[in-house]
């Protein structure tokens, strides 16, 4: 079966995420999605295929000519985003003429820099209504056609290769009930990035912080020198960091606070922040930045009005990666084996390798293929999935 057929057969079974529902898998489409992949591994003749109660698929494909290779892990998730829920009917655009695309509910693809370089392939894009699922469903599809293709007699020969196929990336879980052990990968690549060559193993470090504020509320008419209203001292806490160091004007590897939201009265306030920073030290000092805010107002309105608790969620894997500069060069090698230079730069968020990397499986992350992930403009060029199949191929064949 093609690596387009395969898409478009995964991309129509429902994985939107819930950050809400606490299960594992967290949508029950996920386990549907898993039972046919497992199946398929199956049918494939990949050994030990199968999907554990969490929903998370697994299958060992053994070695071929080259006992003493490493054991490889390729890994992709099966949840789609929720920024715009469901399933997608797909589209395919057999050679795309390099103009606007008007989706079937009116939406119209327009604007990107890559689109006049996608002229002449055949893209797969969405009726409008969701996303594709190409983040990171092109990922699977890539990967069971790669299973597909070590079947054939003219196989590359390969080292111990292990495939797993995780739930609820999307809202943070994916690494979280990963079986590393049974897994038995010695290292690991997600394939979930974007545009082919697209390589990536630096990810911010990032912590969540909740700020809370008692103020002291009184009738305003008869409040003078007594009452502290909890709003306006969040506000002045908001006040003391840094205003260039936000989302909105920070790129590349500058580190930011941001305050996701905010709710007060004069009685209590509460602010939500997330810090990120790619740096361990200055991810530090951003935090300690966080405590001198406290520690200040604290001083000034009376112990205890402030209280900044700060939760950590996850850290750069480029830490544990750089231990194994093979890994890098293995999946460099397999970029330019196919003709394509690799690109690598700072992931401005977090991935499910980030977490893998620091659970004893070094995890960086290759391209699909994907464009315009997490909306409904997605899309992939066809021979973005076909050429990644090779890449992974050169990968594990390397
Ligand atoms: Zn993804």
């Amino acid at each position: 079966m093609s690596v387009l057929d395969r898409f478009l057969r995964y991309v129509q079974v429902e994985t939107t995420s819930c950050e809400d529902n606490p299960t594992c898998p967290s949508t029950p489409g996920q386990k549907v999605l898993g039972r046919m992949l497992a199946e398929e591994l199956k049918e494939l003749g990949v050994q030990d295929a199968r999907m554990d109660e969490n929903g998370y698929v697994y299958g060992v494909i053994p070695p071929k000519g080259k006992p003493d290779a490493p054991a490889i892990g390729l890994i992709a998730h099966m949840d789609t985003s929720d920024a715009v829920k469901g399933a997608t009917r797909p589209r395919v655009i057999r050679n795309y003429d390099g103009k606007p695309i008007t989706l079937e509910n009116g939406t119209v693809i327009d604007g990107f820099d890559f689109l006049p370089e996608l002229a002449g392939m055949d893209l797969v894009v969405t009726s409008g209504d969701s996303v594709l699922g190409a983040d990171d469903k092109a990922g699977v599809a890539e990967i069971m056609t790669l299973c597909e293709r070590l079947t054939a007699p003219d196989a590359p020969e390969h080292g111990k290769i292990c495939i797993g196929f995780t739930p609820d990336e999307e809202i943070g879980r994916g690494a979280d009930l990963f079986d590393v052990p049974a897994f038995g990968a010695d290292f690991a690549y997600t394939v979930d990035g974007g545009a082919v060559g697209e390589m990536e193993y630096e990810c911010f470090n990032a912590a969540s912080c909740r700020v809370t504020v008692k103020g002291v509320s009184i009738h305003p008419g008869s409040a003078k020198n007594q009452m502290k209203n909890a709003s306006l001292i969040a506000m002045e806490f908001a006040g003391m960091l840094p205003p260039w160091e936000r989302p909105e004007h920070t790129e590349g590897y500058e580190g930011f606070y941001h305050l996701c939201s905010m709710e007060g009265t004069e009685e209590k306030a509460v602010l939500k922040y997330i810090i990120r920073d790619h740096d361990a030290a200055v991810f530090e000092q951003r935090k300690e930045a966080i405590r001198r805010a406290e520690a200040y107002l604290n001083g000034k309105y009376g112990e205890g009005t402030v209280e900044a608790a700060i939760k950590d969620s996850y850290r750069n894997m480029k830490e544990i990666v750089e231990q194994y500069p093979e890994i890098l060069e293995r999946a460099k090698a397999a970029f330019r084996a196919q003709g394509i230079e690799p690109v690598i730069s700072p992931v401005r968020g977090g991935t499910d390798g980030a977490r893998l990397s620091y659970m004893g499986l070094p995890c960086p992350n290759l391209s699909t293929g994907g464009y315009n992930f997490h909306g409904r403009k997605e899309l992939i060029p066809v021979e973005a999935m076909e050429k990644m199949v090779d890449v992974i191929c050169s990968l594990i064949a390397g």
